[in-house]
């Protein structure tokens, strides 16, 4: 990880489209117990004892959760803070 957590879980990496999918959607930033696939369509396996951000709510009344590697937000972040300099 070379951000704070906040700043993955305030990264903006979906624009906004994740939270009209997913009700009560809650943000944090998670070692993983068990291998993911990145939900971002990179399809980067995030590995057990990798971090990732998890995010979860409910869709249809469902509950759901999604992962996103640490990397992909890393890259994103990288981005934006290029364009900000
Ligand atoms: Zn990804």
């Amino acid at each position: 990880m070379k951000y704070k957590p906040e700043e993955y879980i305030d990264s903006g990496f979906y624009g906004g489209d994740m939270d009209s999918d997913i009700e009560n959607i809650k943000s944090k930033v998670v070692k993983c117990r068990k291998p993911h696939r990145c939900v971002c369509g990179c399809e980067t396996e995030i590995g057990k004892g990798d971090y990732a951000l998890l995010e979860s709510g409910f869709t249809d009344g469902k509950p759901v959760s999604v992962y996103t590697s640490t990397q992909c937000i890393d890259k994103w972040l990288d981005e934006i803070s290029v364009k900000e300099a």
